[in-house]
């Protein structure tokens, strides 16, 4: 019997841990998807969330579900790592802190119980925070990735188990008598018996997952240049969410010094709490290009010298990006065209830490195996 041919349209972090659990699962995988742009300002193609060193993992969260996911995905990275060589997870740990009254904690809590951990209350950190904010402290295996390292590590698995990549992006999909071709930038084309999209913010204003309702959302983040002095007085430092209805800025997330591409250690913070929608593809690319970033960078300043005032006068960058959301929180993990074309997109800003699990679950997906009526429900479009 020949393998099923599946084509896995993104090379992003949910693209490339599905790539490896079908390939795995003996399945002939092709993974689709161009490599980072060397220049974004001249860049006319395609973009992706996982360009950063530091997206935060942690398995406490609001939503039972979303906790389930990143615990499978955690455990899953020391045999990801050495299969591959490529270390990408850093547990330092993660603090959550919120105000009093606010039902993050205790929800954060509770998942974090369900999988067997107690989330410590008097945790020491370096955090300056208003009086009346609770912590809960997740220690290791919460921290963070490296969402490019993530990526490479699943695409080294993926072609370990046969797996081949094609660098190129998808512009369109054509399913006809039984076989679905993907289009190439270069004018050819990958045939397969079904196509698996997860091209993150693009799918949907590229047209590769019509009638899915998925938004993007550009977000920028602050970055503050830190000093070797500095880092290493920071060096304890955990990843931290932190939530306060009564700040400028209700959601904050920042993550300990780490080196960027340009061989310089950056404190990053960022925030859900402006958003940017981009609704189409001339949008998004402009706004990778070059997005106007307003006033949100004096703002995360503001909220990062609250909560660090030792970095007062440090040097500070922007970058951006953009986040996939969906209308229930979930990404959305479905068929678009029954049996042969499935999308896997709508990471809502927190899928970096959760991604193999949701990569693993669309290949269930795909190969016919998501046995889990409940699941598959919430999952839906
Ligand atoms: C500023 C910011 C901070 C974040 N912080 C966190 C965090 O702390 N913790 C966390 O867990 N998550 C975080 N996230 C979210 C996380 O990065 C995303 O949820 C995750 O990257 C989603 O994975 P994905 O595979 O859907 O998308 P991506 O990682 O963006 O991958 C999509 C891939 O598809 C490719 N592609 C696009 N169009 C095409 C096409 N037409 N043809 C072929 N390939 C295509 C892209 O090149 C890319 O490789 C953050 C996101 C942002 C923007």
């Amino acid at each position: 019997m020949t393998a099923l041919h599946v084509a896995v349209v993104g090379k992003g972090l949910i693209g490339s841990a599905a790539a490896r659990h079908l390939a795995e699962a003996g399945c002939e995988v092709t993974l689709i998807g161009p490599d980072e742009p060397a220049d974004y300002r001249s860049h006319g193609g395609v973009f992706a969330a996982h360009y950063d060193p530091a997206r935060i993992t942690r398995i406490m969260d609001r939503d039972p579900l979303w906790a389930g996911w990143a615990a499978a995905s955690i455990s899953r990275y020391p045999a990801l790592e050495a299969a591959t060589g490529m270390k990408f997870h850093h547990p330092v740990g993660f603090l959550a802190a919120a105000g009093e009254g606010s039902d993050l904690l205790p929800a954060m809590e509770a998942s974090a119980r369900a999988f067997g951990m107690q989330p410590l209350t008097d945790a020491r950190h370096p955090f300056r925070l208003p009086p009346g904010t609770a912590t809960r402290f997740e220690s290791a295996p919460g921290g963070y990735i490296d969402a490019r390292r993530c990526v490479q590590a699943q695409t080294i698995a993926a072609v370990a188990a046969g797996a081949k990549v094609v660098r190129l992006p998808v512009w369109a999909l054509r399913s006809e008598n039984g076989v679905v071709r993907a289009i190439l930038d270069d004018g050819s084309e990958v045939r397969a018996d079904q196509v698996l999209v997860c091209a993150g913010a693009f799918s949907a204003v590229v047209g590769l997952a019509p009638g899915m309702p998925l938004q993007a959302d550009g977000r920028v983040v602050l970055l503050a240049r830190v000093e070797d002095d500095l880092a290493e007085r920071f060096a304890a430092m955990p990843s931290l969410i932190r939530v306060d209805a009564a700040a400028d800025l209700a959601d904050v997330y920042l993550l300990p010094p780490v080196r960027y591409p340009d061989g310089k250690r950056y404190i990053k913070i960022g925030t859900g709490a402006i958003r940017h929608p981009l609704d189409d593809l001339e949008s998004l690319q402009c706004w990778y290009r070059d997005g106007a970033v307003g006033d949100d960078a004096a703002r995360l300043a503001q909220a990062m010298f609250d909560l660090l005032p030792e970095l007062e006068g440090a040097e500070l960058r922007t970058d951006l990006c953009a986040v996939t959301t969906t209308p229930s929180g979930y990404p959305i993990i479905d068929w678009s065209k029954p049996g042969r074309i499935a999308v896997a997109c709508g990471g809502n800003g927190k899928a970096a830490k959760s991604s193999d699990e949701i990569g693993r679950i669309a290949a269930l997906l795909v190969t016919d195996q998501l046995d889990d009526p409940g699941l598959a429900a919430e999952l839906r479009a």
